[in-house]
Formats: structure tokens, C-alpha cells, sequence
């Protein structure tokens, strides 16, 4: 196999898990390396809940596949988290600079930030594919017509 054909092959049993200060002054841990996206995918919703106040980012390999600035466990009284919402709600995300709106089926933000993850501590950190705005992002939810 020639270089270039192996620079395209993302091989499996990359995957891993940085754990930084959210400033970027530190990487403080490697929460995790996992041979398989679904090892990777429940450990990451596992590091957000266990690191609050902090900045995963995950790799496959060289490629930074995403990243996320872990809420602060709310203090005081319960807010809606995305295991609140089924399969008839969909979230609609907004971002208040350029004005670029997506939705998505409720059970994808479920599936990357956890049940138990408040929509409200999810607001504001996502960032614009559009604009690259991070604090103006916000999300809407909405029911599927019946
Ligand atoms: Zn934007």
C-alpha cells in the first residue's frame, strides 16, 4: 500500500480523551483511550459528568473530533435535562450572530451530552459551524406533529 493510501485509513483503537483546564492552560488527564467508537462514545458522556467544569476534547487518532466544555453541576432546583425529553421532541439549535438554525432529533443531544445533562447547561456552550460563535448559540424544543 503506498504512504498516501495509509494517510487515509483512520484505523480503530485510536480514540481518546483529553481532559484540560477550561482556560487551555493545562491538560490535567487522559480520561480514556477506547479501541471502538461505542467504548469512546459512552465514555465521553461519562467524563462530562464526572469532570464538571472543565474541557474534553477527543481524538480518533491525530484528528481532534470534538470538544466540549463540561457544565458546572447545577446548584438548587431541577432543570429539564435532555432524558426529559422522547422521541416526539425535537431541538432546535440557534445561533443569535448569524442567525443559522439546524434541528435535530431530541435523541442525539441525549446521545452526546447524557441523559442527565440540563439543556440549559448545554446552551451557550455549543459552538456555530457557520459564524464559530460560542456564547449565542441557543436551543429551542419542539413536538413532532402527531
Ligand atoms: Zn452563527
Amino acid at each position: 500500500m503506498s504512504a498516501r493510501g495509509e494517510d487515509l485509513h483512520i484505523s480503530e483503537g485510536n480514540y481518546r480523551i483529553e481532559l484540560w483546564k477550561q482556560d487551555r492552560s493545562e491538560m490535567i488527564a487522559n480520561v480514556n483511550t477506547a479501541a471502538n467508537h461505542a467504548i469512546h462514545t459512552a465514555a465521553w458522556q461519562e467524563a462530562i459528568h464526572e469532570f464538571p467544569g472543565f474541557l474534553l476534547i477527543a481524538y480518533n487518532g491525530r484528528f481532534k473530533t470534538d470538544e466540549f466544555e463540561t457544565p458546572t453541576r447545577p446548584a438548587g432546583r431541577r432543570e429539564a435535562t435532555f432524558g426529559d425529553l422522547s422521541r416526539f421532541h425535537l431541538v432546535q439549535t440557534w445561533c443569535g450572530i448569524c442567525k443559522r438554525s439546524n434541528m435535530f432529533e431530541a435523541g442525539n443531544f441525549a446521545e452526546r451530552f447524557g441523559k442527565d445533562t440540563t439543556i440549559k447547561s448545554v446552551e451557550g456552550r455549543l459552538k456555530c459551524k457557520q459564524c464559530g460563535s460560542r456564547e449565542h448559540v441557543s436551543l429551542r424544543i419542539f413536538k413532532k406533529p402527531r
